[in-house]
């Protein structure tokens, strides 16, 4: 198969040149295929930005959880805190339209404290994104909890600065104006289209810069961060080539925000949704280790203490339980001849002729050393005798078949067998009897299966 093999470099250039082809085509699309629907011109974009608003609050509550769970995550705060305080900047943007919620034709919309908010959120976006990059670079010192903190205060320092400054500028506060929109007219100021502007521009591209240098793009999540920035560097080309704010300029600037933020959100979403499925299956391997025999493969001690107990409080004539106590015979010759290699083999073939022996609904578990167990519900003392008879000289035979595929040699099992048939009857008391009856196996000469008496 040709493989392509592509330097970070060129992948870094490809990525942005993909991105900003494809706005290009999106904006000329918009231009000369669309155009701005009037008729429905009332509602659009106010829900855009309601929805625009909404989608930030959910990133940012998306991202502090997932740092909050995850202290590795740590730099994801900083695009965190960049996602709420934007969520306020649009929530500004909809107060500077009272036109919109109003049929009161005394309100007057104003289009400057909009530009206003549009720029400062642009400020405090890219420069978080900028933070969120230099903190992935730095994750490794992130350990230290000083740090973190000191980090946490400069981020939030620099939001709460970036906030205050962007509602003082707003004429919510006349005595400090900047002013990017002429009211009357609706034309962008000089001091938008000759400076703030491309200002803005070059920043968002040296975050863009900056995002695919450090993180090279590693993750869906960089790859949305990376997409975001493209999406704001177009959206602000779109305003740029527009000398009057029409509200087709601020049309598509707004849908662009929305498709690159909605593309962010459903990252994040799969995201969550991945850590969600790998800790689910962590969970269940950490859970099948802790209640499994790593060398039998069957249930462990604690497993069989936690569960035999239900079986019987539930027994009686009508239900009775058989305990099966085996121990492998002379197991230590098999050691001290072949090696403990050998002897872990002997134990893992018991295992697996224990497992298949039994039903569903029943236990079969390593007690410890050589010595297995298998509880039987709902079995009456004949039936355990003749499993544990099946068993045991079925061990006998297949171990004798299994010489040629590497067992050390033949073995045997010496079981006792202990019917439960009241309810009152202690874990306690049903091992020792089994554990009796067993014993006697062992004396009266090994490879057999005795019954408690
Ligand atoms: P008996 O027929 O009387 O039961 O004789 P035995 O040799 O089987 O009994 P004994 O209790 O004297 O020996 C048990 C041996 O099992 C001793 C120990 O070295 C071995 N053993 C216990 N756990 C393991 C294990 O996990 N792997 C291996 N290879 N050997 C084990
Ligand atoms: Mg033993
Ligand atoms: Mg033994």
């Amino acid at each position: 198969m040709l493989k392509i093999m592509m330097t970070p470099l060129t992948k870094k250039m490809l990525f942005i040149s993909f991105s900003l082809l494809f706005f290009l085509t999106l904006h000329l699309l918009f231009t000369h295929h669309f155009t701005y629907p009037t008729q429905l011109s009332p509602m659009l974009y106010p829900g855009l930005t309601i929805l625009l608003t909404s989608m930030y609050g959910i990133l940012a509550c998306l991202l502090f959880m997932r740092v909050y769970c995850d202290s590795k995550r740590f730099y994801l705060i900083a695009v965190a805190f960049g996602f709420s305080g934007s969520a306020l900047f649009t929530t500004g943007t909809l107060i500077s339209f009272p036109g919109w919620f109003t049929s009161d034709s005394n309100v007057t919309d104003n289009y400057n404290n909009a530009a206003i908010f549009f720029l400062f959120r642009q400020i405090l976006l890219s420069g978080l994104c900028c933070f969120t990059a230099l903190l992935y670079a730095a994750k490794a010192k992130l350990d230290c909890v000083k740090l973190r903190r000191t980090c946490l205060m400069l981020i939030a320092g620099f939001t709460l600065v970036i906030l205050s400054v962007g509602y003082l500028y707003s004429s919510f506060d006349p005595s400090l104006s900047l002013s990017l929109i002429d009211n009357e007219t609706l034309d962008w100021e000089i001091l938008w289209h000759e400076k703030i502007g491309y200002l803005m521009l070059a920043i968002w591209f040296i975050t863009l810069g900056l995002i695919i240098h450090v993180s090279q793009i590693k993750t869906l999540l960089w790859l949305g961060i990376a997409i975001l920035c493209v999406a704001e560097s177009g959206t602000l080309i779109i305003i740029l080539t527009n000398t009057h704010a029409t509200s087709t300029a601020w049309f598509y600037s707004r849908l662009f925000d929305v498709f690159s933020t909605g593309i962010i959100l459903l990252v994040l979403l799969t995201d969550v949704f991945r850590l969600y499925q790998r800790s689910y299956q962590n969970y269940q391997l950490s859970y099948h280790k802790a209640m499994h025999d790593p060398l039998s493969g069957l249930y462990n001690r604690s497993y069989l203490f936690e569960h035999i107990q239900q079986y019987l409080l539930a027994a009686s004539e009508a239900q009775p339980v058989s305990i099966v106590l085996c121990d492998l015979d002379h197991f230590k010759k098999i050691n001290d001849r072949y090696g403990h290699v050998q002897g872990d083999k002997v134990i893992r073939f018991i295992g697996q002729q224990l497992m298949n022996s039994i039903r569903n609904h029943d236990i079969a578990a390593r007690l410890g050393g050589e010595e297995f167990i298998l509880v039987l519900n709902t079995t009456n003392n004949v039936n355990a005798m003749n499993i544990a008879c099946r068993i045991q000289s079925a061990i006998a035979e297949r171990s004798r078949q299994e010489v040629v595929n590497g067992l050390a040699e033949p073995v045997t099992m010496s079981m006792g067998v202990y019917t439960v048939t009241e309810a009152n009857c202690t874990i306690e008391e049903c091992l020792e009897r089994a554990d009796q009856a067993m014993y006697r196996a062992k004396k009266e000469g090994r490879n057999r299966v005795v019954n408690y008496h």
